[in-house]
């Protein structure tokens, strides 16, 4: 239910976990191994006691859930970690050569874009331009509400 939530919580450079297939026990097994704080729409689960630090989510609208993680978590968002993650996959992105991915990107991308980034995990392609700003523009568009 979290999912689009998940998603922007990476692009902004959270280390953030998603799967919508587990169960609620594996879920707090899952907090407390990692250090994570449960981010859920379930009142019961952010209620469990062993789950310290959880975070109900009051809002189904994305800026307003977005706005109250960041409260929370006292995060303001920092322009060089935007697009630091897999949006996918949650892993890190890595620098790579233009080279190194030309058979991964369309030919006018790899003609016009000096940077890319890479997916360790997934092997999934980013590059910067307008998809950057793009996303700035919607970022600002949620966290201001309107
Ligand atoms: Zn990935």
């Amino acid at each position: 239910m979290l999912g689009t939530l998940a998603k922007w919580l990476r692009i902004l450079g959270y280390d953030t976990a998603y799967d919508n297939r587990i169960t609620d026990d594996e879920i707090v097994k899952r907090c407390l191994a990692e250090a994570r704080i449960a981010l859920t729409r379930d009142a019961r689960l952010a209620q469990r006691r062993v789950l310290r630090g959880s975070l109900l989510i009051e809002s189904t609208e994305l800026g307003a859930q977005l706005r109250q993680v960041l409260d929370f978590v006292g995060y303001r968002v920092d322009p060089g970690r935007l697009l630091s993650r897999c949006v996918e996959c949650n892993s890190p992105l890595v620098s790579v050569s233009p080279e190194s991915v030309k058979a991964l990107v369309p030919e006018y991308v790899f003609r016009t874009q000096p940077d890319f980034k890479q997916c360790a995990t997934c092997r999934r392609v980013y590059w910067g331009g307008t998809h950057r700003e793009h996303i700035q523009h919607k970022l600002r568009k949620l966290l201001d509400g309107k």
